[in-house]
C-alpha cells in the first residue's frame, strides 16, 4: 500500500483522498482552510453525479438544477437537461461551497485519511506519490511543470451574493442563468430561496467594465437584481484559464484546477475535478495509465471548448437563439448533451458533431438568413 499526499480538501482533494483511502492506501490530505469558504463553483452538471454516486454524497437540502436559461438582450432560449442525446441523469445540484466542500471532507476522514491543517509551500517529503489539489494557486504544481494561458480565452470575473433576485424570465425553478451583454455575461446561480451567486465574466476587449455599466448593457440582469441586496464585498478571479503542460510525472500528479480550468461558461470546472481524482486514483491503484488519464481529461476538454470559443465568439449565440424550426433535433440534443457535460469517455454522436461542427453550422445558418 502506498504512502499518498494530496495538497488541497477542495472538490477535487478530498474527492481523490476517499477513493484512495478506501483502496486501502495510507492518505494524509493537506489542507490550508480550517473551515472550507464560500467560494465560486457552486453549480454543477449532470455528469458529475457519476462520480459523486461512487462517493456516496449526500446531496439533501441543495438546490436541483434541470437546465440552464440563456438570454442576450430582449431574447431567450431555455435548454432542459432530459433534451440530452443519450440523458443518464437530468438533475443536477447547486451547491453552497463551505456545506458541499465540508461534506466531501467528512467522506475523506470518514475513509481514513489524516487531515492536517498547513498550508504547504513545497511538496511534503516521505510519501510515493504527493497529489497537486490546490486548484488554480497550484501550489506544488509549479515546482514539477509548466502552465500555459489559452489563446482565445483570458476572461477576468467579479462576483458576489445577492439575496432577494426575481426569478429569470423564461427559466424553471433551479435553472441557472447565463445573461449575455457584447463580451461580457452574468450568472445567475440560485443557492437557496434566499440567496444567488451572482456573477459578471468580462472578456479582454471589454476590460474594465463596471458592474453597474454591464447591468445597464443587460436588462433581464437588471431586473432580476433590481430589488436585490448584495451581501459582502464582491470578488475578483483573473486569468483562470491555464493548462498544464503535464498532468503527471513519478510520483506525481495533478487533479482538478491545477492540471487545468477551461472557463466559468457551463459551468465544467467542478465536472472536471471529480472525474479528474476518481481517474488519478485508478492511476495510483494501477488500473489507468498516467497517459490515458491525462488523454481522458483532455479529449473532454477538447470537446467543451468549441462551445466556450464559440460562446465568446458568437457562434453559439447564432445557432442557440435561432427558432426551434431552423435549430434541428441533432442540434439541440448534441447542444444539451455537452451542457450536460456528457464528454467522458462515450460521448453521444451528435454531441460530438456539434463540437466538431459549431462554427461551420453558425456559418451556414447566417447564410441561409441572408438568402432569405
Ligand atoms: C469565476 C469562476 C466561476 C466558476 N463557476 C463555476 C461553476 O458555476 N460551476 C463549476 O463547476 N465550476 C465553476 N468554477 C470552477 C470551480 O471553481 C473549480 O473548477 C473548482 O473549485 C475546482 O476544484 P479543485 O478542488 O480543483 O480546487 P479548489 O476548489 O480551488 O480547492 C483547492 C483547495 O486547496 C487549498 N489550498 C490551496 N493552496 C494550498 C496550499 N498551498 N496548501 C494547502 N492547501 C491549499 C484551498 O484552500 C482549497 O481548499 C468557476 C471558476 C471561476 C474562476
Amino acid at each position: 500500500m502506498s504512502r499518498i499526499a494530496v495538497v488541497g480538501a477542495g472538490p477535487a482533494g478530498s474527492s481523490l483522498a476517499t477513493f484512495c483511502a478506501r483502496d486501502g492506501h495510507h492518505v494524509t490530505l493537506f489542507e490550508s482552510e480550517s473551515q472550507p469558504r464560500a467560494v465560486v463553483g457552486e453549480s454543477l452538471l449532470p455528469e458529475g453525479n457519476r462520480v459523486l454516486e461512487l462517493l456516496g454524497l449526500s446531496m439533501d437540502g441543495f438546490v436541483e438544477k434541470h437546465g440552464a436559461v440563456f438570454h442576450r438582450g430582449l431574447q431567450y432560449v431555455r435548454f432542459d437537461f432530459d433534451e440530452a442525446e443519450r440523458p443518464r441523469w437530468t438533475v443536477a445540484h447547486h451547491v453552497s461551497r463551505v456545506e458541499f466542500d465540508q461534506r466531501l471532507r467528512n467522506l475523506a476522514r470518514n475513509a481514513g485519511t489524516k487531515i492536517v491543517i498547513e498550508q504547504l509551500k513545497r511538496p511534503p517529503s516521505g510519501f510515493d506519490w504527493v497529489i497537486d489539489a490546490t486548484g488554480r494557486r497550484r501550489a506544488m504544481a509549479r515546482h514539477w511543470t509548466r502552465f500555459e494561458g489559452h489563446p482565445l480565452l483570458r476572461n477576468a470575473a467579479i462576483s458576489n451574493y445577492y439575496r432577494g433576485a426575481a426569478p429569470l424570465r423564461g427559466g424553471k425553478h433551479g435553472d441557472v442563468g447565463i445573461l449575455s451583454l457584447p463580451g461580457a455575461w452574468f450568472w445567475v446561480i440560485p443557492l437557496n430561496n434566499a440567496l444567488s451567486s451572482v456573477g459578471l465574466v468580462i472578456s479582454p476587449e471589454r476590460k474594465g467594465l463596471k458592474w453597474d455599466d454591464a447591468l445597464k448593457e443587460c436588462p433581464e440582469a437588471a431586473r432580476v437584481l433590481a430589488n436585490a441586496e448584495a451581501q459582502g464585498r464582491p470578488m475578483g478571479h483573473q486569468d483562470f484559464t491555464e493548462y498544464a503542460t503535464t498532468f503527471s510525472g513519478p510520483g506525481w500528479g495533478l487533479v482538478g484546477d491545477a492540471a487545468l480550468f477551461l472557463d466559468p461558461i457551463y459551468s465544467s470546472g467542478m465536472l472536471f475535478a471529480l472525474e479528474s481524482a476518481e481517474r488519478f486514483s485508478r492511476v495510483i491503484n494501477g488500473t489507468l495509465s498516467a497517459g490515458d488519464y491525462e488523454r481522458q481529461i483532455r479529449a473532454a476538454a477538447a470537446l467543451f471548448e468549441p462551445l466556450i470559443i464559440g460562446f465568446y465568439d458568437e457562434d453559439f449565440h447564432e445557432l442557440g437563439f435561432a427558432e426551434k424550426s431552423v435549430q434541428s433535433p441533432q442540434f439541440r440534443s448534441g447542444t444539451v448533451s455537452l451542457l450536460a457535460g456528457n464528454v467522458f469517455d462515450d460521448a453521444p454522436r451528435y454531441a460530438k458533431i456539434v463540437s466538431r461542427r459549431l462554427s461551420d453550422l453558425a456559418a451556414q445558418l447566417r447564410a441561409d438568413r441572408q438568402k432569405s
